[in-house]
């Protein structure tokens, strides 16, 4: 028999069906309301590619080196081409298509899902890709489960499978048909607190179909209950989007959701009666709390999924990590605070390699891969996707490879270069400032990068994970977002970070650098004047500072105006008629080049004056590098040339150098509306330590008492003068340096993508401690 039907399969037969399609079976033979469906085995899929005698080929063809990226590419083309073009045998072509008339009398819309077998795999999701099939009907049922066949062979599970030494004939993999549920309302449910297995119920809901809440795409509603009282806590979210069937294609599609139904309750008290008598039925059946998903549709619930909780903490009432693959998204208990967090990045598997080199780790992440030694002169193109970058410093026409890379290692730079700020805004994890990467380590050597700890191991100790979704990490998965007096924003520095930046949920930008835009187009301002014109030039500005803006509409986002030193526009076209300096970080830049060169200044000006006239009233402007109010006062007269009303527009300076902080009351007469902390150049002011200096890294201190009372004193002298104050250097992401801004009075914090939910966390933390002090 090439299939079982759910109904007669148990636990038990996970060696047939596989981990997903066992679930279900036991789920339905349990009495539970699970669509119906079929699984096409394990066993029949082994038979397929012996009887059709390509076997010995398939497995033969991926024993290759697998850090050998071509050869490993040129394998999986091979073993998929195997598997998609071999014709099913009738029998077996009648069987499944006959199986899947049965359901839904043969009208149904399906989805065809694989189903790996390999228990022994530390993670069987590795086995195959989880590969998934929505709206199937048996006009592409077959190609479908051969599809998922073929997933047992792509680049990444034929890589994981070798470096841990699995044998490819080993592992099979079993595909499960299932009817589709057109859900009304849909969504996950934890039947107990998934860190510390208390009997709290948390539900989280949202409209349509369930992949918009699994995903992320959509904030879903959140109903936390008690089991004992059955007393609810319900956090009704703006549901903007859901995903449901297109009747014209049958094909999921995004849809906004109907205003009226947006901030509509979506279940009511009797569905959460009945879901949460499903959810206590199946904790009961395993005997350990489950996470669950679930559908509705005519009011009737089904049973998507049942997983058992791995976050739990047996010790503690803290949230425990996460453990892989399976791990649940995190849910917020209705305080706020994220209970699990998704594994993200890769899974750390144990890790005996030795330190082959170790630096400042500045963008978090484990990662394993080929090393790739780029030097200047290198074609970019050798770097593959899922190459380690190992390279004196990035340059911004690497930002390409670095999307495609999985990881960074420098030899040179601070926590606030090029390749630091770049890699946390792409989040591929990077290690900065080595010293002597591209000489310890070789190309194609598999290493290890830890982008926490800033070491890099020799081999390959984690698995390739499954395909991580840079947008998708960030976005909080819960409703829930810690209201904070103090505004939490972003930093962007890069326009493609800006779907990724918004997804945080941030209260806005508190930077965005516009010098990341202006060095991608590889020649300085004026040489790329001389070649396309001025109106190419601030066209290049108003998209770059359009597409954040959209993203963000109505969030404010600070624009600052450019602040690239000459060292980085000598390395462009057009770079040799930059000044040679001496010493560039005390140089040529910010606000001090832009009142030297009004008439190039007056080109960013005339894109902001755009940018407004298009109505993007959320643009704000920023001057970098100012000292003293007369800084202030000129540019604000240049504005005004510009055509730009410096009353009508919000603009401020930041303080990056000890004169501005100390300036800071003459800047307030003269108008600005805020002032922002640069940290990274105030503290190298401050303490005349190099930023970018990896042999005083270890002295490059934003929390050093002179930093702070600097800091301390501007907050005191703003809040007198009603001028807002802020901080966008690397240092805001730093719980620390939040704890002490808010208890100063700032008025908000700009940190980096990945640091936002703590930040915000952190600040809601330090705020009710203030309320709480101030009563007692
Ligand atoms: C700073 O100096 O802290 C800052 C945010 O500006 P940049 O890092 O671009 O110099
Ligand atoms: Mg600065």
């Amino acid at each position: 028999m090439a299939v079982l039907w759910l109904d007669e399969i148990s636990a038990g037969d996970l060696e047939k069906v596989g981990g997903k399609g066992a679930s279900l079976g036991e789920l339905t033979g349990a009495g539970l309301p699970v669509p119906p469906g079929f699984v096409v085995t394990a066993g029949t899929y082994r038979s397929f590619i012996e009887e059709a005698e390509i076997d010995e080929e398939l497995f033969a063809a991926v024993d290759v080196d697998v850090d050998d990226s071509a050869a490993l590419a040129d394998a999986a083309d091979r073993a998929q081409e195997l598997i998609l073009e071999t014709p099913f045998p009738d029998d077996l072509r009648e069987e499944i298509v006959a199986s899947y008339r049965e359901v839904g009398d043969g009208e149904a819309f399906v989805a065809v899902r694989s189903s790996a077998t390999a228990e022994d795999l530390p993670d069987a999701s590795f086995a195959g890709q989880q590969e998934t099939f929505l709206n199937v009907t048996e006009e592409n049922l077959l190609d479908r489960v051969r599809e998922c066949w073929a997933s047992l062979f792509t680049q990444r599970a034929i890589y994981y499978r070798q470096e841990q030494g699995f044998d490819h004939s080993a592992v099979n993999i079993a595909v499960v048909v299932q009817q589709m549920v057109d859900a009304e309302k849909s969504g996950v449910m934890f039947t107990s607190h998934p860190s510390t297995g208390d009997p709290t119920m948390i539900i989280e809901a949202a409209w349509g179909l369930g992949e918009a809440v699994v995903s992320g795409a959509v904030s879903p509603d959140n109903y936390v209950i008690d089991r004992k009282d059955r007393s609810m806590d319900i956090t009704i979210a703006e549901k903007k989007v859901m995903h449901e069937k297109d009747e014209a294609t049958g094909q999921t599609v995004e849809r906004e959701v109907p205003e009226d139904k947006r901030t509509q309750r979506v279940v009511s008290d009797d569905e959460i009666d009945e879901l949460m008598g499903l959810g206590e039925r199946v904790e009961d059946h395993y005997g350990e709390p489950q996470d669950v998903e679930w559908a509705i549709v005519d009011g009737e619930v089904y049973m998507l999924q049942s997983r058992p909780i791995t976050t739990i903490d047996e010790d503690s009432g803290d949230a425990a990590e996460a453990t892989g693959a399976d791990a649940s998204k995190g849910l917020t208990d209705g305080s706020g605070v994220q209970t699990a967090e998704s594994g993200g990045g890769a899974s750390d598997a144990s890790s005996s390699g030795d330190v082959l080199v170790d630096g400042l780790g500045s963008s978090p992440g484990t990662v394993s891969g080929p090393a790739r030694i780029v030097t200047k002169l290198d074609d970019l193109a050798k770097v593959g996707e899922g190459d380690i970058i190992v390279t004196e410093m990035t340059m911004p026409d690497m930002v390409p490879a670095m999307k495609r890379a999985s990881g960074i290692i420098t030899d040179e730079g601070g926590m606030t270069s090029h390749a630091a700020i770049v890699s946390r805004e792409l989040g591929v994890p990077a290690i900065v400032g080595t010293t002597n990467a591209t000489t310890v380590l070789e190309d194609g050597q598999v290493v290890t990068l830890d982008g926490e700890k800033g070491s890099v191991l020799e081999g390959a100790t984690v698995e390739p994970d499954e395909e991580t979704e840079p947008v998708e990490e960030v976005r909080p998965q819960s409703p829930v977002k810690p209201m904070t007096a103090t505004e939490v924003k972003v930093n962007v520095s890069i326009p493609e970070a800006a779907e990724r930046a918004a997804a945080t949920g941030a209260d806005g930008v508190g930077l965005l650098r516009t010098e990341h835009m202006i060095l991608s187009l590889n020649q300085t301002p004026a040489k790329y004047i001389e070649e396309n014109g001025e109106d190419a030039y601030i066209s290049e500005l108003v998209q770059g500072v359009r597409t954040v803006a959209d993203e963000f509409y109505p969030r404010p986002v600070r624009v600052r105006t450019l602040d690239a030193p000459t060292d980085e526009f000598r390395q462009l076209e057009g770079g040799d008629d930059e000044p040679d300096e001496h010493n560039p970080m005390l140089g040529y830049r910010g606000i001090r080049r832009s009142l030297d060169r009004p008439d190039v200044f007056a080109h960013e000006l005339e894109a902001f004056r755009r940018l407004y006239e298009m109505g993007y009233d959320n643009v704000e402007i920023m001057l970098p590098l100012v000292n003293d109010a007369e800084d202030v006062l000129q540019a604000k007269e240049l504005m005004k040339e510009a055509g730009i009303d410096p009353e009508k527009r919000r603009w401020g300076a930041m303080i990056e150098t000890p004169a501005s902080a100390l300036s800071v009351e003459g800047m307030a007469e003269a108008g600005i509306d805020f002032a922002s902390f640069g940290t990274n150049d105030l503290t190298q002011y401050t303490l005349a330590v190099d930023r970018n200096n990896e042999n005083v890294a270890d002295r490059f201190d934003e929390l050093h008492p002179a930093v702070l009372r600097l800091i301390g004193d501007v907050i005191e002298t703003c809040r007198e003068h009603d001028v807002d104050t802020s901080i966008c250097g690397q240092a805001g992401s730093k719980p620390e340096m939040a704890r002490f801004l808010v208890n100063e009075g700032i008025s908000s914090i700009s940190a980096n993508i990945d640091a936002v939910r703590d930040v915000q966390h952190e600040v809601k933390r330090v705020e009710q401690k203030l309320l709480l002090d101030s009563v007692r």
